[in-house]
């Protein structure tokens, strides 16, 4: 396994700054995905099915969502 994006229960400050490069990341892009199947992210410019998984049951939040933190 290489990697898991999983959301953090608690933030760590270098977490935090990766968080919000990631935030920055999907205003680019508008739209973040969460996969409820393989807990899979990333950001797009729609709702589409998982990358990593296939699966179509995929949480899409616009970024504009998001609080500011
Ligand atoms: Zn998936």
């Amino acid at each position: 396994m290489e990697k898991e994006n999983k959301l953090p229960q608690q933030l760590t400050a270098a977490e935090l700054a990766e968080w919000q490069r990631r935030l920055a990341e999907a205003n680019r892009n508008n739209v973040l995905c969460h996969c409820r199947q393989c807990d899979d992210e990333w950001v797009t410019s729609g709702r589409e099915a998982c990358h990593r998984c296939g699966s179509l049951d995929v949480e899409a939040i616009a970024c504009w969502q998001f609080p500011d933190g």
